[in-house]
Formats: C-alpha cells, sequence, structure tokens
C-alpha cells in the first residue's frame, strides 16, 4: 500500500472527521444516514458549539444512543432556515463519507488477504517441501497487484478527501448564510440568541443593549418603505463600525438590534452603549435624493447576573428600552 493513502487519512481534517464520524455511527449502531453522518461529522469537526456541548453532555451517560435521539438531535440542530440548501449539502457529504468508507473497507480486505498470502507462503516455505519458485513468483504477483490496486485507491481516497473538504465549506457557507441578516449583513437572532446562551454559561457575564429605533412609523410614513430599509441598513452599518471589537451587533428583527457585549462591566457597558447612540444620531441616514434624515434610537441596557437565563435578561433589557421610551427617547437607560 502507497504511504500517501494512509497519510491522507491522517492529515486531512475532513478525512479524519470522516473517520472519526463512522466510527462512531459503528459505536452506537445507528444507521449511515446523511444526517446520522452530519451531525457526527459536525460534532468532531468542533463547528457546531451548541450541538457539540448537547452531545458531549450526553455522552456521559454510557447508554448507546438511539435513532429517535438522533432524530431529535438532528430537529434540533440540523434545521435553519436555509433548511433545503443545508439538507442537500448533508446528503452530498454523506456521500462523500460514504465512499471514503467503502474505499476504507476495500483496503482492508486486501491488506488482509495479503497478510494471508504471506503466511501460506512462510507455512510451505518453513515445511521445507515448498516449490520455491512458485512461492516467490506466487508472492511477487500479489506484491504487484496490491501495489497497482493500492495506488488506485490512494487517489480514489484523496479525491473523495477533496470533494469532502469542498463540501465542508460548502456548508460552512451555508451556515454563514443561515445566521446573517440578509437586510443589514448583521448576525440575526438564531445567530444572536445562540452566542447569548453561549456568553451567558461562561464564566465572565455579558451586558445586553437593546435598541429601538424612534418613531420609526413616521420614516416609512413620510419617506417610503425603501428609504426605511435604507436606514435599517446604515444602522447596521454604523453600528458595526462604532461597536467595540469585541461587541457583536445583531439584528432582531425590524428596527430592532441588539448588541451583546462580552465580559463587560456595566459602567463600560454604559459608556459604549452611549457612544453607539451618539454615532447613530450623529450621523443619521442620508438617502438616495440627497437629504439627510435625522434617526435616533433608545436603548436599555442590562447586565447578565449569575444564573440569569437568556430570557430573563432579554426582558429586563426590554423593561429599560420602554423606560428609555417614556422617559422621551434618544436616551439608554439602564435595567436595575
Ligand atoms: P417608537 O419610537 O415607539 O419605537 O415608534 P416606532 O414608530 O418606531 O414604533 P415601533 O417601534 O412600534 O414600530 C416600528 C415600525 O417600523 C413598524 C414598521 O412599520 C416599521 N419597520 C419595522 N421594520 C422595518 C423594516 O425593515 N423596514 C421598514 N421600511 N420599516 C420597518
Ligand atoms: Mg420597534
Ligand atoms: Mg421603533
Amino acid at each position: 500500500m502507497p504511504s500517501d493513502a494512509p497519510s491522507t487519512t491522517r492529515t486531512d481534517p475532513a478525512m479524519r472527521h470522516a473517520h472519526d464520524a463512522i466510527a462512531a455511527l459503528l459505536h452506537h449502531g445507528l444507521r449511515p444516514t446523511p444526517p446520522n453522518y452530519v451531525l457526527w461529522f459536525e460534532f468532531h469537526a468542533g463547528q457546531a458549539a451548541a450541538l457539540r456541548a448537547a452531545l458531549e453532555d450526553r455522552l456521559r451517560d454510557p447508554s448507546p444512543l438511539g435513532e429517535a435521539e438522533m432524530a431529535a438531535l438532528h430537529a434540533r440542530f440540523g434545521a435553519s432556515p436555509s433548511g433545503p440548501t443545508l439538507a442537500e449539502i448533508s446528503r452530498r457529504l454523506g456521500e462523500a463519507v460514504r465512499d471514503a468508507a467503502v474505499i476504507l473497507d476495500g483496503t482492508a480486505t486486501d491488506a488482509v488477504r495479503y497478510e494471508r498470502s504471506l503466511e501460506g507462503a512462510a507455512a510451505a516455505l518453513a515445511s521445507g517441501t515448498a516449490d520455491w519458485p512458485e512461492v516467490l513468483a506466487g508472492l511477487i504477483r500479489e506484491t504487484q497487484a496490491l501495489r497497482d490496486k493500492g495506488a488506485i485507491l490512494a487517489r480514489r481516497l484523496a479525491e473523495t478527501g477533496r470533494r469532502a473538504e469542498a463540501l465542508r465549506e460548502e456548508l460552512e457557507e451555508a451556515r454563514r448564510e443561515a445566521a446573517t441578516d440578509v437586510l443589514t449583513g448583521r448576525p440575526n437572532r438564531r445567530a444572536f440568541e445562540t452566542a447569548l446562551e453561549r456568553h451567558l454559561a461562561g464564566d465572565a457575564l455579558p451586558c445586553l443593549l437593546l435598541l429601538d429605533v424612534d418613531h420609526f412609523k413616521a420614516v416609512n410614513d413620510r419617506h417610503g418603505h425603501a428609504a426605511g430599509d435604507l436606514a435599517v441598513r446604515h444602522l447596521g452599518t454604523t453600528l458595526r463600525e462604532a461597536a467595540r471589537a469585541a461587541d457583536m451587533p445583531a439584528r432582531l428583527g425590524g428596527e430592532e438590534f441588539a448588541v451583546l457585549m462580552p465580559g463587560t462591566p456595566p459602567e463600560r457597558a454604559m459608556c459604549a452603549a452611549e457612544a453607539l447612540r451618539q454615532a447613530i444620531a450623529r450621523e443619521g441616514v442620508m438617502l438616495e435624493d440627497g437629504t439627510r434624515l435625522a434617526l435616533t434610537v433608545s436603548g436599555g441596557l442590562a447586565a447578565a447576573t449569575p444564573g440569569e437565563g437568556s430570557a430573563r435578561l432579554i426582558e429586563r433589557a426590554d423593561a429599560a428600552l420602554y423606560a428609555a421610551k417614556r422617559a422621551g427617547r434618544n436616551r439608554i437607560e439602564a435595567a436595575p
């Protein structure tokens, strides 16, 4: 067997994850369906933090995973707004992995057969009755055949590795799209909630800022819906540019944004929130006809407390946002 086949398997991350995924399926006696492959592939590739955490948690229980549990995991972590795309990529990734499994299986069978030939030859030679030239000629033939087959297998294996890698990149791209708001290019609510959950589970507690455009209905009424859309897009850009590097401004929907501030003490979060509010009020929005539209936002800021869940934190930030609206708008209020 030429050396590049096993080394491709070892060094190509996609192939390694594919092997680990197959091993997990065998270990748990799961059917080799694309969704099952993809879940285990992603688990080993370590790309989906929430999936990884859920599976790791489950694996602490030594009982084998069943198909129903896999289906539940898939429903929870496999579904997304761009479902059909991901499903299609999942299917093709599953095919690539299955091809690799077939190739590897064939290689292993050949190796076992070759080993048996060697043992047979050794036994024949040891018996002292062997026809030496014939035994050696047979061994040379088998070695040649295995080498030729090995070269073909190595090429196919490398090709499968490349396919798996290309598909993995596609999967990442599709996942990025599924996590991105189309109008602003900012993370969407789904991505924001995932990040918020992750930070709430960590040691350094985050602050959460909720922002809502002031009197936005009037913008639409006065300048039309297209101008309203432009304003929302512009807001996304201003937030991205004015936010601190570690902060995550996301669009929750409509003209509502959230800024996740990881590991930030409340006073510093208030300074950052004020800076954002002022940047928006200063910039306004330049409409297509050249008129400059004044735009302000109100904000509610809440600092996560130990053990606090995302729903409660959002509720407190929302209450502070409404306090800011009631107090006259274009201001940030901190939750008690
Ligand atoms: P308030 O200061 O109390 O927030 O007043 P408001 O007019 O902004 O009221 P509210 O937040 O309740 O309503 C927001 C309106 O913004 C509703 C909808 O007409 C408009 N809107 C929401 N999302 C979009 C969007 O993506 N594009 C456009 N053009 N308009 C939107
Ligand atoms: Mg609103
Ligand atoms: Mg509003």
